[in-house]
C-alpha cells in the first residue's frame, strides 16, 4: 500500500493564502515517497506519518517562506541558500513552490548530499544544485560568500550559530530565516548581541501554531544591514564552541 499525503486545500489557503497546484501536490507526494525508501538505508527523518510529514516537514518549511509566497515579493528571482539541509528540509519545499528561484542545498554529510541529487533528478529540478561543506567554509568562498538573497536554516543549532553560519553568504540587504521551535527573551537578547557583530539585525520574530498538531513554532526573519567582518563566520567549529 503506498502511503499517501493529505491534501489540505483549504489549510493551505487558510493558513498561508496560497494553495498548491496538482504537478506541486504530485511533486510533494514523490518527494514523501522518496524519503520513505530512502530511510530505509538511511537514518533521514523520523517523521514518516502522512500527516505529520505534510505537517513538519511540508507545511512548517512554507510556513517559513510565506513572504516570497506573496506575489509582490522581490526580487522576483531569488538566489537562495538552505545551509545544513540534511534530507531536504526547507530546501527542497521551497524548489517546488517557488520555481522562480535558484536554490542550493548545502549539508556537511556527503551521504545526505548523494541522495538529494537522487531526489533533484527524479522530480527533474533545473533550478536547484547540491553541495557538500560546511557552512563555516562556504562563507569564505568567494562564489558564496555576499552570492544569496535569502539563507534558510532549521535544526542546525542556536540561533546565534545559524546568523553567523548564514550572514556572510547574504548580499547586503539580504535576509535570514532561523527555523525553530521554542524562542525565549533570553534569546533575543543573545542573538541581538551576536548580530552587532555580523552586521544583521532582526527584522521580526514571528510565533505560530502548527495546523495539525497545533505545536508553537518560531520564525525569526534577519537582515543583513552592514558588511559582515572578514573573521565570520570563524574556524569550523567554533562558532557552536563559542557562540558569540
Ligand atoms: N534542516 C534539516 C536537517 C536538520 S539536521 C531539517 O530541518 O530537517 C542538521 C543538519 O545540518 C545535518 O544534516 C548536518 O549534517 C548539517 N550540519 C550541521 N552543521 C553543519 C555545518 N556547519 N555546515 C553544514 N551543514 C551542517
Amino acid at each position: 500500500m503506498t502511503n499517501l499525503l493529505p491534501e489540505m486545500a483549504e489549510i493551505w489557503q487558510q493558513t498561508l493564502n496560497w494553495q498548491p497546484t496538482l504537478q506541486q501536490q504530485a511533486q510533494f507526494q514523490r518527494l514523501y515517497e522518496l524519503i520513505l525508501e530512502g530511510n530505509r538505508q538511511l537514518n533521514l527523518t523520523r517523521i514518516t506519518d502522512p500527516q505529520e510529514f505534510w505537517e513538519k516537514h511540508l507545511w512548517d518549511s512554507l510556513r517559513g517562506i510565506a513572504p516570497l509566497l506573496s506575489t509582490n515579493f522581490s526580487p522576483a528571482f531569488p538566489a537562495i541558500i538552505d545551509i545544513g539541509t540534511g534530507a531536504g528540509f526547507p530546501g527542497i519545499p521551497v524548489t517546488i513552490t517557488v520555481p522562480n528561484c535558484t536554490i542550493t542545498l548545502l549539508d556537511s554529510t556527503r551521504k545526505k548530499i548523494t541522495f538529494i541529487d537522487n531526489i533533484l533528478t527524479e522530480l527533474a529540478f533545473t533550478n536547484a544544485k547540491t553541495l557538500v561543506g560546511r557552512a563555516e567554509e562556504i562563507g569564505h568562498h568567494p562564489q558564496h560568500r555576499l552570492a544569496y538573497d535569502i539563507a534558510l536554516i532549521r535544526a542546525v543549532g542556536a540561533a546565534s550559530v545559524c546568523a553567523e553560519y548564514t550572514l556572510p553568504l547574504l548580499k547586503q540587504g539580504g535576509l535570514a530565516i532561523i527555523y525553530r521551535g521554542n524562542w525565549t527573551e533570553d534569546e533575543t537578547t543573545a542573538l541581538q548581541n551576536a548580530l552587532k557583530q555580523l552586521g544583521g539585525a532582526i527584522e521580526s520574530i514571528e510565533q505560530f501554531t502548527t495546523p495539525l498538531s497545533h505545536s508553537i513554532r518560531h520564525c525569526i526573519y534577519l537582515r543583513k544591514v552592514a558588511t559582515t567582518a572578514v573573521q565570520f563566520p570563524r574556524a569550523i567549529g567554533v562558532p557552536t564552541q563559542k557562540p558569540l
